[in-house]
């Protein structure tokens, strides 16, 4: 019922070139067709070029913005921006954005509206530390990324709305979340959804699930009920590996 959503995060890799052959790499390689929904999230440099070299076969996101359409914010971008070159996407709330550069739920959320108001879908990431899983607090944690994030999305707009669950200890460590406690996380997440925005929203919406996925590992974390796809980074990189991903779903 819901379709398989599977995402690269590049972050800040790849030359113009490297990036623009790689997503022609997976648009000729990948033979999902319909069946799974496949997207890479360039950085915004490279952006125009990968969605003209994507040619509409694969899906092409923004991996930050800000929340105002357009003025005085030097060195940013806006979902306006990203939509007008083509962007179908943008991620909002990466682990990275949160502990890197400071960003809080109520600034990843003023991005959601901002994405939503653009037409583009957000996939808003949520997700403990090794310290806070290991303090017990996952579940609190991640509820209040989600309610603090998603703070006045209406349950109509909530449709567009893409979670990605990535336990910060497993993003780019090769330490991967055995399929059962990812599953665990996911389904707390569904059941949050479902107290705020009732059964049949919160069942159609896609949870993601990243760090440390790879063709390997793919298959079995996206078996599980509750695990809708992926957030890939590092296995994004080269095309057979993403490949290998999509083909898991
Ligand atoms: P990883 O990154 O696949 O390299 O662990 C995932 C992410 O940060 O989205």
């Amino acid at each position: 019922m819901r379709r398989p959503f599977i995402a690269g995060n590049w972050k800040m890799n790849t030359t113009k070139a490297e990036g623009v052959a790689l997503v022609k790499g997976v648009a000729e390689g990948n033979t999902a067709g319909d069946a799974v929904e496949v997207a890479v999230c360039a950085p915004s440099v490279y952006l125009d070029a990968v969605a003209t070299a994507a040619a509409g076969k694969v899906g092409v996101g923004a991996q930050n913005c800000y929340h105002e359409a357009s003025g005085a914010f030097t060195g940013e971008i806006s979902a306006e921006m990203a939509k007008d070159i083509g962007c179908q996407y943008v991620i909002l709330g990466h682990s990275e954005r949160r502990h890197i550069f400071g960003e809080s739920n109520s600034d990843v959320c003023k991005k959601v509206h901002s994405v939503l108001a653009a037409g583009l879908t957000p996939i808003v990431c949520v997700g403990e530390l090794l310290e806070e899983r290991e303090a017990g607090k996952t579940t609190d944690v991640v509820a209040e990324q989600m309610y603090g994030s998603l703070a006045g999305v209406t349950a109509e707009q909530m449709k567009s709305v893409v979670i990605a669950y990535e336990p910060v200890w497993a993003i780019g460590t090769g330490k991967v979340a055995t399929p059962a406690q990812a599953e665990e996380v996911h389904a707390g997440i569904r059941a949050l959804m479902t107290a705020k925005y009732g059964e049949a929203i919160s069942e159609s919406v896609r949870i993601q699930y990243g760090g440390s996925v790879k063709p390997d590992n793919a298959a079995e974390l996206l078996s599980q009920p509750n695990i809708d796809g992926a957030l890939v980074g590092g296995a994004s990189l080269k095309a057979d590996s993403f490949l290998g991903i999509i083909a898991g779903a």
